[in-house]
């Protein structure tokens, strides 16, 4: 990049709106996993549509790269430039100056906000207008909904309302040759050819840069009903979920696994926490149910099924939260427990899905591989089971030399994703592709399906200047 174009990109977000020193970039250099250190020759803090614009239309004149950056918690290395020496000379956009809500529409039930509006804001506003944003994640203090677009995360609610790219209704797009698509339509019903705003969902911005977007609003729920359930195995997981959802009409709103495991590890490593039950059991889920209607039908439905489950055997205990401050402590196990397995040594994580009836083959097949490949391994999965995504962790054996454990990750991680795709599932259920799992991409997907991409990138990105090597 020559010193003209940085001058230029200087005068185009004034003199808040850049950084380049080494200093001052280093925190958004590094991936919230610490698994990837990047380069770039200059950070743009933008704060309209119009400066967005501006700069992408000079990058791609001048052949400069950009990689778009919201919170910066993506899991898979996707907001981080300049990664192995490649591509160091370009620009790291972030967009966290656009913050804005455009438009709230209480009776369309929509939100209109700019990208690096934080999740929990948006919540928190549409709360003020008494409706539901849904999307829910443990980062959502800290991601935008840019980037929440941009890698269609998942969460705890999808069961109920869908991944993000089924929340949006609208985009405003700054195109790699610095177009701005108009796209911010609020309208549930609009068959008028392609569904181009769903080609940027997940695109990780290889695409082009999410500037705003229309989102779709639920009403508030009423009344919730949080229980923790023990079960005889997964398959039980399964059984009860589905009665759950035929009972109580969809009113399943989150259903999360986890393993003995995962809660020893919270109980053990984070302060506050306790184990619900006196016993010990080897499977649990956390299981959330809520209903527009307070009434009293949910926790009466709840026991209801409960009951059955007991009888049928596949529940073994369960402890129905009788306050919101009883339900939040029983989040706090399942929240906790990324942070209370990285207190044992080196993890080897996943992020597959299946189809939710396969959980249990899943589980089982992958359990006695990796136990059979590494003596002593700690198998510790957890996850949306109800969306049929599960973190199938893998700590280290106690005593073993961190090092040697994650020098076999890739050994392992093949095993793992070889037996999710033998079941028909995926090798990144909600994390994305980013620069972490690029080779997977190529090893998974069809050739039919590759050249598809390759298609798009060419078409929309030709000269390639959209977050390079990323993705695709
Ligand atoms: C504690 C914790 C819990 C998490 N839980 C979940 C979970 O339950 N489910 C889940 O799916 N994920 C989860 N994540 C991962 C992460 O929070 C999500 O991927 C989130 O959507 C990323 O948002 P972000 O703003 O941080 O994006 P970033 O990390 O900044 O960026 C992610 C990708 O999007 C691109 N991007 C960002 N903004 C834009 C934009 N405006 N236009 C175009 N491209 C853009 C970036 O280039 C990058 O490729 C978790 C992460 C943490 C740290």
């Amino acid at each position: 990049m020559n010193d003209q174009t940085i001058d230029s990109l200087k005068e185009i977000v004034g003199p808040k709106g850049w950084m380049d020193t080494p200093d001052d970039m280093a925190p958004y250099l590094v991936d919230v996993r610490d698994l990837y250190q990047g380069a770039a020759r200059i950070l743009l803090r933008p704060d309209s549509t119009e400066q967005v614009a501006a700069i992408v239309k000079l990058c791609a004149e001048s052949g400069v790269t950009i990689t778009p950056q919201g919170g910066n918690t993506g899991y898979c290395g996707g907001a981080t430039p300049g990664i192995d020496g490649e591509h160091e000379d370009g620009v790291l956009l972030c967009l966290s100056r656009l913050n804005r809500t455009r438009d709230i529409d209480p009776l369309n039930y929509t939100i209109t906000v700019e990208a690096g509006c934080i999740l929990a804001d948006i919540q928190q506003t549409a709360a003020d207008a008494d409706r539901l944003f849904p999307l829910s994640l443990a980062a959502e203090g800290t991601c935008q909904i840019g980037g929440n677009l941009s890698t269609n995360a998942g969460g705890t609610a999808v069961l109920r309302y869908g991944n993000t790219r089924d929340l949006v209704l609208g985009v405003e797009v700054v195109l790699p040759d610095g177009q701005i698509w108009d796209g911010l339509r609020r309208l549930r019903k609009n068959n008028t050819g392609y569904d181009l705003k769903q080609i940027f969902m997940g695109a990780e911005g290889t695409l082009g840069i999410i500037t705003a977007a229309v989102l779709k609003l639920y009403p508030m729920p009423r009344e919730r009903t949080t229980m923790f359930v023990a079960l005889n195995n997964p398959e039980a997981a399964v059984t009860l979920l589905a009665r759950l959802r035929a009972a109580s009409g969809d009113g399943v709103t989150t259903f999360e696994y986890l393993h003995r495991l995962c809660l020893e590890l919270a109980v053990k490593n984070i302060p506050g926490l306790t184990d619900p039950f006196e016993a010990a059991h080897t499977h649990y889920a956390l299981v959330e149910l809520s209903s527009g209607l307070s009434d009293g039908r949910v926790a009466a439905l709840a026991e209801s099924v409960l009951g059955e489950a007991f009888e049928a055997g596949e529940v073994i205990d369960a402890v129905v939260a009788s306050s919101g401050q009883q339900a939040t402590q029983l989040w706090k196990i399942r929240e906790s427990i990324p942070e209370a397995m990285n207190h044992e040594g080196g993890v080897i994580r996943h992020d597959v899905s299946v189809p939710v009836s396969s959980v249990p083959e899943f589980l089982d097949i992958a359990t006695r591989r990796t136990t059979e490949t590494i003596d002593g391994v700690r198998i510790a999965p957890f996850g949306h089971i109800g969306d049929g995504n599960i973190h199938f962790n893998l700590v280290q054996p106690v005593g073993a030399a961190r090092e040697d454990f994650l020098a076999r990750t890739h050994e392992i991680e093949t095993i793992i994703h070889d037996i999710a795709d033998g079941l028909d599932g995926s090798f990144s259920a909600e994390h994305g592709v980013g620069r972490l799992k690029r080779d997977e991409l190529t090893r998974y997907k069809s050739e039919v399906e590759k050249d598809l991409f390759a298609r798009v990138k060419a078409a929309l990105d030709p000269d390639g200047v959209m977050n390079p090597g990323k993705v695709v």
